[in-house]
Parts: C-alpha cells; sequence; structure tokens
C-alpha cells in the first residue's frame, strides 16, 4: 500500500509521533489537507501485519552471492585489513537474514515510540510510511531512516538494491576514517551503531566471523 501524505501544513507537531497521528479521526487529516488518499499503514486493519511491505521477503542464496559480489568491491575497507569486501556482505546477510533467506521487514520499537521517534528524519518518514518508517528491511535489514528523509522502502526490492544500501551505510558510518579495521569492529558496529562503545555483542560478533567461512555458492553462468 503506498501512503502518500501532502505536507500537512502544520497539523503535526514536530515529534509527533505515529501512536498519536492513528488517533486522528479521518475528518482531522482531510482538514489538514492531504489530499492523496491514505490509508496509512498505521491505521492497519485488525489482523494485517503492522508494516505493509509489498516487496519480495526472500532471495536466493544465489542472487545474495552474486549482490555480494557485484557490490562488495565497493566497500572502502582499509589497504591491508585482509578483508574480502564480498564476503564481509556475505558474512553480514547470513546473521542478518540467514543470506536472505527472511527479509521481512522487522519493526523497531526505538525508532516508533523510544528516544529515535524523536529524529526529524523519523518524524518525515513516519507521516509517509507509517511504521515502515521504523523498521529494517531487506537482505542486510537497514533502517529505512538510514536513507534519509526521502526514503522509500521500494528501495529494498533487489539484492543488488539492498547491498547498496549495505554498503553506503557501512562506508559512511562505519568504515569512514577508519586506517585498520577488523570484522569484528565492523559487525559490532553493525549491530550495536559503534565499536568504539561499551556494548560488546559477542554473539553476533562469533556469528558474522563463523558466516565469513561460510562459502558463497559459485557464480552462475550467463545463459548463452
Ligand atoms: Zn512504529
Amino acid at each position: 500500500m503506498l501512503v502518500r501524505f501532502m505536507e500537512p501544513r502544520g497539523s503535526f507537531r514536530a515529534g509527533e509521533c505515529c501512536a498519536s497521528l492513528s488517533e486522528r479521526t479521518v475528518q482531522e487529516l482531510l482538514n489538514a489537507a492531504i489530499v492523496e488518499v491514505v490509508v496509512p499503514s498505521y491505521q492497519n486493519p485488525p489482523g494485517a501485519p503492522l508494516v505493509q511491505f509489498n516487496g519480495p521477503v526472500q532471495f536466493t542464496q544465489d542472487e545474495v552471492a552474486a549482490a555480494c559480489r557485484r557490490v562488495g568491491v565497493s566497500l572502502a575497507l582499509p589497504a591491508g585489513s585482509g578483508l574480502d569486501g564480498a564476503k564481509v556482505l556475505w558474512a553480514l546477510s547470513g546473521v542478518e537474514t540467514g543470506f536472505g533467506l527472511n527479509c521481512m521487514p522487522r519493526h523497531e520499537k526505538g525508532y516508533c515510540t523510544g528516544k529515535y521517534s524523536l529524529h526529524p528524519t523519523i518524524v518525515t518518514l513516519t507521516k509517509r510510511w507509517g511504521h515502515a518508517a521504523h523498521s529494517s528491511f531487506g537482505v542486510w535489514q537497514v533502517m529505512l531512516g538510514n536513507l534519509g528523509p526521502n526514503a522509500s522502502p521500494e528501495s529494498f526490492d533487489t539484492a543488488v538494491g539492498c547491498a547498496e544500501i549495505a554498503v553506503t551505510h557501512i562506508n559512511a558510518n562505519i568504515l569512514r576514517g577508519c586506517t585498520a579495521i577488523t570484522l569484528a569492529q565492523i559487525a559490532d558496529a553493525y549491530n550495536s551503531g559503534n565499536f568504539r562503545d561499551a556494548i560488546v555483542p559477542e554473539v553476533y560478533i562469533a556469528a558474522v566471523a563463523r558466516n565469513y567461512l561460510v562459502p558463497m555458492p559459485a557464480p552462475k553462468m550467463a545463459p548463452q
């Protein structure tokens, strides 16, 4: 379901989250000059999933491996890291979604009602996408908010698109400025946001290390 809002002319207060928006009546929303309709995902029918997503929620290991090979070369690993960008992506995909097996969006409460819900990007995305704005998507389960205020869940429709998003995120937020980095540090930052803090997700880090050694399926020959 595409949810598209026109700018509601200041009807919503900064920081207002979906929980309070959902109590508004349709008339209030119309009065707020929302001209395109709108069955917002935060007004889901009973029994409907919290996050509506029409894109693929599963990719084959061949698709994921191909995306890792194609996009992994763009990972800005410092010279001498000894790491293979494709295998770093492959290892992270294994922990995040079982190498593409389960790419259902995951809703993060901290972005819905917690401290991140007040971030201007999340406030903007919530108006347009409802609970999807508080969710991670795709093979690498990147938060929608990482793509900025104009983000769309459609960006996660292909394995290559998912890989490009993951690489952009890792390069900008994890690798930038690093002159030496280990797989454990990348895994730590990918999971907890930062490897220079007190949070060290050891189970996650160990799983990434194991997955780095899981052989990727061989490249498929192009059709003749
Ligand atoms: Zn939410």
